[in-house]
């Protein structure tokens, strides 16, 4: 079965800076005016957890 993921965010640490939101190949994050929505498409790949400069994302599978 295919993999599914699922994008937690840290509300207090995250400062809504947008990088996270720019750099997802799949454009699965939405800054909804008061915080980052996860659109439901993540492939898991961890490049908003590296980019992050406020480690306010955890990237999980889900189960
Ligand atoms: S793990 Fe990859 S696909 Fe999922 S939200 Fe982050 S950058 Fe996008
Ligand atoms: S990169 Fe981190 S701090 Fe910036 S908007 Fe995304 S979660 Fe928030």
């Amino acid at each position: 079965m295919e993999k599914k993921f699922e994008v937690n965010i840290n509300k207090k640490w995250c400062k809504h800076c947008m990088l996270c939101v720019e750099f997802c190949p799949v454009k699965n994050l939405e800054f909804t005016g008061d915080k980052i929505k996860d659109k439901g498409k993540c492939t898991g790949c961890r490049l908003c957890e590296k980019y992050c400069p406020d480690y306010a994302i955890e990237v999980k599978e889900k189960k």
